[in-house]
């Protein structure tokens, strides 16, 4: 379960801005990723799951993968929230990642950190990169920012560099003032 505690989410999906505005409106708190992050929200009025083996998306909540056979129950069986959604950084479709990666953030879990790292490393995609390389920064460990530090010289897209080095920036100012908790 995961409470909705900013506007990022909204902003990359606006298909949950009506659900947000009217628990909002009524007082009520939002959850987003009640229960699975393989859900795909923005596809149309019908929630769509995914299969964390080769992800391909289903209509329901199933035990078994209908294409590939995975028992997805027993696969999951005994992951807790945040290795679910680091098993989703994994994702070929971008929008997945970024979600996850926010998701990892709010929860501010610090096994995020050498998965995020491979993520950056791996995709071709320079807002996945960005979004993956923002998380890192809240993250804040030492692996983190030293990682930092490399991609915002050395990453080949430009994109990726500005936000690595604006990142190292607003961390530095973090630690100038007294550190806010996540
Ligand atoms: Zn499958």
């Amino acid at each position: 379960m995961f409470i909705l505690s900013s506007g990022s989410w909204w902003e990359a999906y606006p298909c949950q801005r009506s659900l947000y505005d009217e628990a909002k409106r009524r007082s009520l708190t939002y959850e987003a990723f009640d229960t699975c992050p393989f859900r795909k929200p923005c596809e149309g009025r019908a929630m769509r799951y995914y299969c964390p083996k080769c992800w391909c998306d289903f209509g329901d909540d199933v035990t078994c993968c209908p294409y590939c056979g995975t028992n997805i129950a027993e696969f999951l069986q005994g992951k807790d929230y945040a290795e679910k959604l680091i098993i989703a950084l994994g994702h070929p479709e971008p929008e997945t990642p970024i979600r996850a990666a926010w998701a990892l953030g709010e929860l501010g879990d610090e096994r995020a950190v050498e998965p995020l790292i491979s993520l950056i490393e791996r995709t071709q995609d320079v807002y996945t990169a960005s979004a993956a390389v923002k998380v890192l920064a809240r993250l804040g460990t030492a692996q983190a920012r030293r990682f930092l530090r490399g991609i915002a010289s050395t990453h080949p897209a430009a994109m990726v560099r500005d936000t690595a080095t604006q990142a190292l920036v607003n961390l530095a100012g973090r630690g100038k003032t007294r550190r806010k908790p996540i």
